[in-house]
């Protein structure tokens, strides 16, 4: 499911389209389940017909398009979360039935056609004005962005939580960007058992995991993001990421751990698995630090 390396790579692949005006927005009405588009498809078309694309954001696990709009209307941003398998494409689709939105763009843009495409249509398009932006991907609804958060910013929002961190990492107020694949991949790196309660975690723990989520992060974006197994991610220009190369723990139960050798293990937290290396993420605090102390 596309986390904040595949949104990020998502983004980056369309943000040429920026300045682009839309000649006609299509929102295709197939045999498959509805998405949830606002306002409704019709009345969005016409709202985005001839409506230059402005600048291309993310936040967190969305991207934002502003939408230029020469009505005395404020700020408008076209806001588009994947969620499961949504996929925003200047490339031809996957199949033509999941096909979801096709902004079609006057020549000469980058891209004829921006397209959001998504097999199980749990994705959202939603149209906001400045208020609603806000309360979509202001302060209140996403904590700080993956890619620069930090201890003191994860102290303040993990402090005395009973949460195992695992759970606590997946939560966008905590810190924006995070899924079930990453926080498992950086709590391997950070050497943090993912069912240690927050309350316990110490300030040298919030700083590797911190240093740990900007880096897995920050790598995953220069390698596109994950493409894994049969599941559907791609760039917008449809080709496969490629950090799932450096996976160390997700979907390798049973597996080598490529810290120490061990078994990798899985576990089930708030219905999501979990995998773990139990000798690189000890369950007991401080025997990393004895490891740390010697190296130093
Ligand atoms: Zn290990």
């Amino acid at each position: 499911m596309p986390e904040l390396p595949e949104v990020e790579t998502m983004r980056r692949g369309i943000a040429a389209l920026s300045g682009a005006r839309i000649v006609e927005a299509r929102f295709p009405a197939g045999a498959c389940r509805a998405l949830a588009i606002t306002p409704r498809p019709d009345r969005l078309a016409s709202l985005l017909r001839g409506v230059r694309l402005g600048v291309v954001e993310r936040h967190g696990k969305r991207v934002a398009i502003g939408i230029e709009s020469t009505a005395d209307a404020g700020p408008t941003w076209l806001v588009i979360e994947p969620r499961m398998t949504g996929l925003l494409l200047v490339a031809d689709p996957p199949t033509g039935k999941h096909l979801r939105m096709e902004l079609l763009l006057e020549p000469p843009a980058p891209h004829p056609v921006l397209r959001f495409w998504d097999q199980r249509g749990l994705g959202t398009i939603r149209l906001l004005d400045a208020a609603g932006f806000e309360r979509a991907c202001g302060p209140r609804a996403l904590g700080p962005d993956g890619l620069t958060v930090t201890a003191e910013a994860l102290a303040g929002r993990l402090g005395g939580s009973r949460r195992a961190v695992k759970v606590a990492l997946l939560d966008q107020r905590v810190v924006a960007g995070i899924g079930n694949i990453y926080a498992a991949e950086i709590l391997h790196r950070a050497g943090i058992d993912p069912r240690r309660e927050c309350r316990r975690l110490g300030d040298d723990d919030l700083e590797r995991i911190a240093a740990a989520t900007r880096r897995v992060l920050a790598r995953a974006v220069e390698l596109e993001g994950s493409s894994i197994g049969d599941e559907l991610y791609r760039t917008a220009d449809n080709r496969k990421g490629r950090f799932q190369k450096l996976h160390r723990v997700y979907g390798r139960e049973g597996e080598a751990c490529r810290g120490c050798g061990g078994p990798i293990e899985r576990i089930v937290q708030a219905q999501r698995s979990t995998f773990f290396c139990a000798t690189c993420q000890p369950h007991r605090p401080g025997r990393r630090l004895v490891r740390r102390r010697r190296t130093a």
